[in-house]
Formats: C-alpha cells, structure tokens, sequence
C-alpha cells in the first residue's frame, strides 16, 4: 500500500478537477488497482478539523508512513514571510509543507502554482507566493535548491494550467509501483516522458505550419495558428498533442493557440504575451521564433514555403 497526502495552497482547485478526469489510469484504478491509499485530500476526504490535524501531524511524526505528498497550489509567504494568509489547521500552510516535505519519500508538484508560483506569483506578487523549488524559472522556491525528498529525488514538477490529467496519475503509478528512478527529470525537474518534445509534436497542423498557411480566426479548420494568432506551439514544452485532452483533442486541434501553460513564464512572457496578434509582429512575423531559426532565414523559408504549398496543404483539415 502507498500513502498519499494531497494539500491545496494558493490555488483554485483546478488540478484538483483535472485529475478526477483521468483515464489512463483513472483515479478509482490508482486506489483499486494501484493500492495507493488517499490519507487525505481536501476535496475527496469526509475528515474535517482534529481528524485533518492528527492526519497531518501523524504524517509529521514518522507514525505514519508518507510514501507521496502532493501539493498544489502555491505556498504563500505573506504577510512579511509569517505565512498567516494561508493557515491550515491550526498553522501556517508553508509550515506544513516544511514539515512534511522533510518526511515525504516522494514530492510531487502539480501544476503551475506549486511548480514555479504560477500566476498568484506573477509581479507585484502581493501574497509573497512561489513554488516548491522554483520562483518563475529561478530555482530554490520554498524549499530551497537543496531540497532531496527520502526517495532521494528535487521536487517532480508536473506543470500545466492545470496539468493534464494523465500526467498527474501516470506519475502516481510511477512511484507507487517502485519505478521513481525511471521517471527521468529535465532541467526544470518535469518527467522527461511528458515534456521533453514540443506540443507541436503530433499537433494537426504541422503540414500549414511547413507552408507557411495561417489560420486568422479562432476555431478555423484550416491553417497554423502560430502566424497571426501567436501559438507556442513550437516553444513550449508539452505532451498535448501526443495524449490528447479527455483523450480526444488538444487546444491546437480544436483552434486555440497553445498559450504556453506548462513553462515557468506563463502566462507573461519576456518577448510577448501568451497570444502575439499581428500589431505585435516584426517585419511580419511573430516575434518569438522557433529555436534555431534567426529573422532572415526565417523569411527565406517562409517565402520558399509558400511557394512549394501544395493544393492539399489550402485544404480544411480534419477536427476531432
Ligand atoms: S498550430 Fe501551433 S502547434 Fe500546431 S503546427 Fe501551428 S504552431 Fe505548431
Ligand atoms: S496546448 Fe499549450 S496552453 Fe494548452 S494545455 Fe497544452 S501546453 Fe498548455
């Protein structure tokens, strides 16, 4: 049996609501075929008040065993580092989360906010939050950059907003299952199997990406959305279109922009906001290009493309 404790800082529940919808496995296959046992979880859980707090300090005290500790949200600082705008049984959150990140075998971070502060994090930043072991992209975050859980692995970033499901309860089984040294991280501490391609990878539309087709307008069947309505598609590292969304479709495939959810930036950028419209072009051109390409051969392949676009290439594409 695996324990797992799931506490919610700064957030909004939106991971929260995105786990309860994966599939592959889903959350009654974690406890049922899994045997990962839920000590508690603020939306799922009956306990309330004593019972929470003997839970917690149970967890704190070695008397029982905390195999996975997941968090979500940010952990707040503020006021003046004393943590008293997010207490939780009958102490500052950020205490608990010293407390029991000591004790955690595994530590899991599930989406933006517990990863890299996310958006309560974004500047002027008025509840002092950050995440486990990041703040933005410079590492050390609440924990510190030293932090090791027992299990002898940083923090396992699982970003998004909020994280697909899938890569939340795929991850579980990982370390339910004994296979935590296989997860393999990235240099931002996100299982490589989930983050280490592009979400251009597998997106519908690479054929109008190639020749250079825009799509102008939201939802429109035809065209990459990377020209005039500014998808990151080809910068932001994600799954989304390799495990599709309620295995059925990706932001990409229905017409929306990818907006970068899963890197430490989000949702503001350095070079441009999350969507980039055509009043925000260079010569043209979004302003954020591909890695590896520079301006001037951007604009030669891009004339190349256009010309070589085949008839097939001007069609509508299938939507799922
Ligand atoms: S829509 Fe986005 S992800 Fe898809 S090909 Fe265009 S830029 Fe890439
Ligand atoms: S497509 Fe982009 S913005 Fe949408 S969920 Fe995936 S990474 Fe996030």
């Amino acid at each position: 049996m695996t324990n797992l404790l799931w506490l919610q800082g700064g957030a909004c529940s939106g991971n929260t609501m995105s786990f309860l919808n994966a599939q592959q496995p889903s959350f009654v296959e974690l406890v049922r075929e899994f045997d990962i046992n839920i000590l508690w979880h603020p939306s799922l859980s009956p306990e309330l008040g004593d019972a929470v707090q003997d839970i917690l300090k149970g967890c704190c005290d070695g008397s029982i065993p905390l195999d996975i500790f997941v968090y979500e949200g940010t952990v707040i600082n503020g006021p003046d580092g004393t943590g008293r705008w997010n207490r939780f049984a009958g102490k500052p959150m950020k205490d608990w989360v010293n407390d029991l990140a000591d004790q955690a075998r595994y530590l899991v971070a599930i989406g933006d906010c517990a990863s890299w502060g996310g958006i309560p994090a974004t500047a002027p930043n008025p509840t002092d939050s950050e995440g486990l072991q990041y703040l933005k992209k410079k590492r050390g975050g609440a924990l510190g950059t030293a932090y090791i859980s027992q299990g002898g692995l940083p923090v396992i970033n699982i970003p998004g907003c909020p994280a697909h499901p899938d890569w939340i309860s795929q991850i579980l089984v990982a370390l339910a299952t004994g296979r935590a040294r296989d997860i393999g991280l990235d240099e931002l501490q996100r299982p490589k199997t989930f983050f280490s391609t592009f979400t251009q990878t597998g997106c519908t539309r690479n054929m109008h990406y190639t020749y250079k087709i825009a799509a102008t307008e939201f939802a429109q069947r035809k065209g990459c959305l990377y020209y005039d309505l500014g998808c990151r598609g080809p910068v932001t590292r994600s799954s989304c279109n390799r495990i599709l969304w309620n295995r059925q479709s990706s932001k990409t495939r229905s017409g929306m922009p990818c907006i970068g959810c899963t890197e430490p930036e989000f949702p503001f950028f350095d070079l441009a906001p999350g969507t980039v419209f055509k009043s925000q072009t260079v010569m043209g051109l979004p302003r954020d290009l591909p890695e590896g390409l520079d301006k001037v051969g951007y604009m030669k392949l891009t004339a190349a493309a256009k010309v070589a676009a085949p008839q097939w290439a001007e069609e509508d594409i299938f939507l799922v």
